[in-house]
């Protein structure tokens, strides 16, 4: 939608978004807002006054995808948690994600907004945490010793953010970090924030969230979820699926 949302106000009982977009500044009211920014979500969730009563971070990570050249030997898919994590990950097509933590990690914050990160590291450092990562995980994966940074194919490496609870990092047996699975939705009347914790976990809370936001004296068909899913499903460009709502009293119509 080309729209940065910068903050959400109390409108009487509904709620405003307020948001940047090709056409200006915009003010959109709703009776129910999801906040499901990521990285962007701690910074909204303030605008309305909401700061969580516990640290966080935004730690900004980056990952390597590329190809083995012809010849390599069979990679497996491994993930080592003990010690420093690191992770290889091998997909049908032959291409792979390479990622060692304690290379691929480039930066900390703890305010409400992370930095404007770029998800693309430039040289010298693009090429340090190739060859740096490959290096760490040869040592444990061995066939990963057959590969040098010059030779895997299709290469690209891309940072993204990672949101938790947590004040330090990943060597603190005490972290929060450590405990991942503190997350869910958090409504505050008709405002709900969304913390997933993982890209594994949004279909459930979704779910969740959806639970939040049918009004509570609505009766459902019993097909009615199922078959808007099946219309979401079938649309993947749709950003919202709903059935026909007959209004009636003031104005008698159909919206489709
Ligand atoms: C390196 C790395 C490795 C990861 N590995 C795993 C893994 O192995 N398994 C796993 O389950 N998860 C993993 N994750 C976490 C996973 O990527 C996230 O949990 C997941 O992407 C969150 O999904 P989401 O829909 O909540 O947010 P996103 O997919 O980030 O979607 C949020 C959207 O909101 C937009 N946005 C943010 N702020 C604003 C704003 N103010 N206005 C308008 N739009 C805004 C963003 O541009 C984005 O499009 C990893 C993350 C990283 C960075």
């Amino acid at each position: 939608m080309q729209c940065n949302v910068c903050a959400v106000e109390e409108n009487g009982a509904a709620l405003r978004v307020v948001s940047d977009g090709p056409e200006g500044t915009a003010r959109d009211t709703y009776d129910h807002v999801v906040n499901a920014l990521w990285d962007g979500r701690l910074a909204i969730d303030a605008s309305l006054g909401l700061r969580p009563s516990r640290p966080w971070m935004h730690r900004f990570k980056y990952g390597i995808r590329f190809r083995p050249p012809p010849g390599t030997r069979p990679l497996p898919t491994i993930a080592i948690a003990l010690g420093p994590f690191g992770d290889l990950i091998v997909y049908d097509q032959g291409m792979a994600y390479l990622n060692w933590y304690p290379t691929c990690l480039d930066a900390i914050s703890h305010e409400v907004s992370p930095p404007d990160w770029s998800p693309i590291p430039a040289e010298p450092r693009r090429a340090r945490v190739v060859a740096e990562t490959l290096q760490a995980m040869a040592e444990i994966v061995i066939p990963l010793r057959d590969l040098d940074s010059g030779s895997l194919l299709e290469c690209t490496v891309q940072g993204g953010v990672i949101v938790a609870w947590g004040h330090t990092d990943i060597d603190d047996p005490a972290s929060e970090l450590h405990r991942r699975y503190d997350i869910g939705v958090t409504s505050n009347r008709r405002y709900h924030s969304v913390d997933p914790g993982k890209l594994t976990m949004t279909p459930y809370f979704a779910g969740v969230c959806a639970a939040c936001l049918q009004p509570h004296d609505d009766v459902l068909e019993e097909d009615y979820i199922a078959a808007l899913l099946a219309a979401a499903e079938a649309n993947p460009g749709a950003a919202v699926v709903y059935s026909d709502i007959q209004s009636f009293g003031t104005h008698d119509w159909v919206f489709q």
